[in-house]
């Protein structure tokens, strides 16, 4: 299952975005600016930031996530967002043991496809066992690798694990690129996986700076879907479902 958790992020992540932005429209100096800050102008403003595209103060404040219960096949498009760094657990440096999987809902469902989906992951398994114990076996006789036979092993056994294969990562993302990935993600046209993951993101941020946050989503929740043709035809529901999170 999809585990998500807001591991950090910056404090006071609404007052510092509206300090930055006041100081583009003001001559006080930063301290007097920092100081002015109070809650419900803080508000007011961020809202008016969002309103105006005015985005750049939005880079200042980040958000620290730890993923479980993901894929490989996950972890692929999530790092195309370039504007985020990432953390992912190593197969070169940690034996897959539990050979914990991601079975996708639809073949979940389906008892043929479940099936031979199991029966390819199980022999992939066994594959990357035997493999590695032929490898650390072969290491070892090598006198200069006694010390890293198992990782020069795992690191050419696990060639053969399966994309569905279980991942953990740690990422972090400035807001600006958040929304960014949320207008991507969040639609209805993205990857159920990710979708599911970047919609968990958004409960999450949306409890820390609800005004940043207020209109995240896919693009239809601020009006008009971009797809064209590959339009899912559901933006009415999609944006109640959306709306009623930033309640
Ligand atoms: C529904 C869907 C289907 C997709 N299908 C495919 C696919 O078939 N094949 C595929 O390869 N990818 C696919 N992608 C991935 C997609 O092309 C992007 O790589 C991914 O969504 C990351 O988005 P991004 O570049 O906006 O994010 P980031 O990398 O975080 O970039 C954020 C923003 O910064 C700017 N930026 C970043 N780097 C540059 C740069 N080098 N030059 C100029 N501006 C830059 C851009 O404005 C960009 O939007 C798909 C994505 C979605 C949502």
């Amino acid at each position: 299952m999809i585990k998500v958790v807001l591991i950090s992020h910056t404090p006071d992540p609404e007052a510092l975005v509206a300090a930055a932005a006041r100081l583009c429209y003001s001559s006080d100096s930063v301290e007097k600016i920092y100081s002015r800050n109070s809650s419900e102008s803080n508000s007011k403003f961020v809202k008016m930031l969002s309103k105006l595209g005015h985005q750049s103060p939005l880079e200042h404040i980040s958000f620290t996530f730890g993923i479980e219960g993901v894929s490989r096949i996950f972890l692929a498009q999530l790092t195309r967002h370039r504007i985020a760094s990432y953390s992912v657990q190593s197969q070169r440096y940690v034996k897959e043991v539990g050979f914990n999987f991601v079975t996708p809902p639809q073949i979940e469902s389906c008892e043929e496809a479940k099936k031979e989906f199991e029966d390819l992951v199980n022999k992939s398994k066994l594959a990357y066992e035997k493999i590695s114990e032929i490898l650390v076996k072969k290491q070892k006789e090598s006198e200069e690798n006694q010390n890293c036979a198992e990782k020069l092993a795992i690191e050419d056994a696990r060639y053969v694990l399966p994309g569905a294969i279980e991942t953990k990562i740690v990422c972090t993302f400035n807001a600006r690129s958040l929304l960014n990935f949320f207008s991507l993600r969040c639609c209805s046209r993205a990857q159920w996986e990710i979708r599911e993951t970047a919609e968990k993101m958004l409960i999450l941020v949306l409890k820390v700076a609800p005004n940043v946050f207020s209109t995240s989503g896919p693009p239809c929740v601020r009006g008009k879907c971009g797809e064209g043709k590959m339009s899912c035809g559901k933006a009415d529901k999609i944006s109640e479902k959306f709306n009623n999170l930033y309640l």
